[in-house]
């Protein structure tokens, strides 16, 4: 990908984490009736000894976003993810003008290890995720590594793809899609599974990073040979059957969340192809 000297987008944070990977404790409902069991045991009262781990919670070492050190040199890694940040802000913002609205870009932060945000702490293991909360599109610079090392996917246009699909969740922000699939959910309607909600949620997202890529491809000449391949391969290593079928030898449709990767591929493509918002309603879309 050809994408050196170009525009970096300025609303990119650096997030250092103080404490560490998966720093804090967490105590789920097995922990306090372990806690209890262990109390009554040791003929303790079992409140105090949560009231012991409360307070040892509490002060455990938290990961905080503390402000990037501005002498500390910038990685090609982070002047990457502003450039192509920079590029999802030219594409939506003209998308945004052509209906005479403006478009307020998502934050991005890129951290290593651990980081806070409004949606709660998050570590590396999570990978790349969107907070409406704080309308932050949070990377993990590890998760890039870790994606070519592990799935098979990788590369700098791969890498673009994630960031691109990030900002799609901002859009569906906007948009006020996700507000509606977060409707239906509270009220115990079903959005999992496969051909749901949630699996549209992401195939639309899927679909909006490949209007960036056509803008990529057609303004910037960006794309050299094996881009798109590159991306689709991601496509695939991150789809939810092979995520599954990587973990449990077996594909479960029912727990499908991303759409598979024959799915996220064809939605790429159509956005990709197109270059057209229209063509990214997977919401009314009969079949996926
Ligand atoms: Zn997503």
């Amino acid at each position: 990908m050809k994408w050196r000297g170009q525009r970096e987008s300025s609303n990119v944070e650096i997030g250092s984490s103080s404490g560490g990977r998966g720093g804090g404790l967490k105590m789920g409902l097995g922990g306090i009736v372990l806690v209890v069991i262990l109390g009554l045991i040791m003929g303790k009262n079992p409140m105090e000894m949560l009231g012991l781990v409360a307070q040892m919670e509490s002060s455990a070492p938290r990961a905080a976003n503390t402000p990037a050190d501005p002498n500390a040199p910038v990685t090609e890694e982070q002047q990457f993810s502003k450039v192509v940040l920079a590029s999802t802000e030219d594409v939506w913002g003209r998308i945004f003008s052509a209906s005479n609205q403006k478009y307020p870009p998502p934050t991005m932060v890129l951290f290593s290890g651990a980081v806070q945000s409004a949606c709660g702490g998050a570590t590396s293991a999570v990978g790349p995720f969107y907070c409406p909360g704080d309308q932050k599109v949070y990377l993990d610079t590890q998760f890039f590594d870790e994606m070519t090392a592990k799935l098979g996917g990788g590369g700098d246009f791969a890498q673009a793809y994630v960031i691109a699909h990030e900002v799609g969740h901002h859009i569906q922000t906007l948009t006020g899609v996700s507000e509606q699939v977060n409707k239906v959910r509270a009220r115990g309607g079903t959005v999992e599974g496969d051909g749901g909600l949630l699996v549209r949620q992401e195939l639309q997202a899927d679909c909006y990073a490949g209007l960036w890529a056509h803008y990529a491809q057609q303004e910037k000449r960006w794309m050299e040979p094996g881009d798109l391949e590159e991306a689709i391969n991601t496509a695939q290593a991150i789809g939810d059957d092979t995520l599954q079928r990587q973990s449990r030898g077996t594909v479960v449709p029912d727990s499908f969340s991303h759409g598979s990767a024959e799915q996220r591929m064809r939605w790429f493509r159509r956005g990709f192809d197109s270059g057209d918002l229209g063509q990214c309603d997977t919401f009314k879309a009969a079949s996926l």
